[in-house]
């Protein structure tokens, strides 16, 4: 018999397999607290459960299905997992803890098929989607990273893949966040970034929920945007941008833009300036992030200056703006960048725990949403 994945059934489905073999329903709600409330990592530790019971769902399920092959803390208190599921594929997550705030970065996909030709999650393209159950492992996982007294307060779905192509696996997961009995993250503390697919954006509106959108920019008009965000060749600006006042008239949310500030490319004062007339009139909010390099890309950071420069371009023409600078930069938290730094077969073996040492250098802020 093959183990199924615990996190991929709904409370229906895992009261459905309980009635069908003569056992109360009720227990599936025990199981749920479990999980979810409790952080449990296996069958075993459900106390109240009987043991003939836990001893069946070990039988036929895991809670977690991959194994954790890295594992890394920042000076920040920022912490990152590699994961690898059963056939090989890794993805990342990142938790980041500023003040209060807990804030937890997912993966939708492996790999990515968007192809910014800046960005290390997609330099091989993409594997295949995430199921519901992996993205919501994810987060269970640096649930557990936490000490007893931290709460997870906020979600980014800034991890690897493109959320919108994979909404059909995303939106259970993020429901399940947001149920009490689940993670009771509200949808006003979840932010899902894209790179802008109008319809389904247009899907995502129509659906009426309350997360943030972002959407990642990075070019003021479609020639440059076409170099730097390949898959825009088949949309443009405008219909993005169109998209983007549907959601804000029919949800109220207003929406991030962010735009990766990417030396001598797109952080010329023209390019501030033309955006400042893009985004005229719009209740937006633009989160300029300062390139993160990637080994092996030509791309660089802008100099102090060229940042400045744009930024004020921006201010001077009412845009409002801010500057999000990533947290936990020396353990490669920014996107795809930990999965390249590992080596497949380098790794194998139990997982390591890597305590990072040096101070970083680039803390002052995150790229999260302030929400
Ligand atoms: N596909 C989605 C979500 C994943 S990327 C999207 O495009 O929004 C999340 C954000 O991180 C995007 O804005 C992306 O452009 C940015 N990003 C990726 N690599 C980066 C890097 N090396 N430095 C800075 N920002 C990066």
């Amino acid at each position: 018999m093959t183990v199924r994945h615990l996190l991929d059934l709904t409370l229906a489905e895992l009261k459905q397999w309980l009635t069908e073999r003569g056992l109360p329903a009720f227990r599936a709600a025990q199981i749920q607290k479990w999980i979810f409330e409790k952080r449990a990592g296996s069958f075993e530790e459900m106390t109240d459960l009987p043991k003939d019971l836990r001893t069946r769902l070990a039988e036929e399920f895991v809670i977690f299905l991959s194994k954790v092959v890295a594992h890394k803390t920042a000076e920040d208190g920022t912490e990152k997992l590699l994961l690898e599921w059963q056939d090989g594929n890794r993805i990342e997550c990142v938790l980041i803890r500023e003040g209060k705030r807990r804030t937890i970065c997912i993966s939708t996909q492996v790999g990515c098929a968007m192809g910014c030709v800046f960005c290390a999650s997609g330099l091989d393209g993409v594997a295949r989607n995430l199921t519901t159950g992996e993205i919501l492992e994810q987060m269970l996982l640096l649930n557990r990273v936490q000490s007893d007294e931290e709460r997870l307060s906020n979600i980014v779905v800034m991890g690897m893949g493109e959320p919108l192509a994979n909404l059909d696996r995303l939106l259970p997961a993020l429901e399940k966040a947001g149920d009490p009995a689940g993670l009771g993250i509200g949808g006003r503390h979840i932010t899902i970034s894209t790179v802008g697919l109008p319809p389904a954006m247009d899907r995502l509106t129509a659906m009426q929920t309350n997360y943030h959108l972002a959407v990642s920019l990075h070019a003021p008009n479609d020639e440059l945007r076409n170099q730097i965000v390949p898959v825009n060749k088949s949309m443009s600006i405008a219909a993005i941008l169109e998209a983007a006042d549907r959601f804000f008239a029919d949800n109220g949310r207003r929406l991030t833009f962010e735009y990766v500030l990417l030396g001598e490319l797109n952080d010329r004062p023209e390019h501030a300036e033309e955006l400042v007339e893009l985004l005229r009139g719009r209740t937006a909010l633009l989160n300029v992030i300062p390139y993160n390099t990637v080994a092996g890309l030509p791309y660089k950071t802008p100099t102090a200056r060229a940042q400045q420069r744009f930024l004020d371009i921006l201010r001077d023409g009412g845009v409002n703006v801010q500057v999000r600078t990533r947290k936990g930069d020396e353990i490669d938290a920014a996107c795809g960048q930990l999965r390249r730094s590992f080596p497949q077969n380098a790794a194998a073996g139990g997982g390591v725990e890597v305590q990072i040492g040096a101070p970083a250098t680039n803390v002052s802020g995150s790229q999260i949403d302030g929400n």
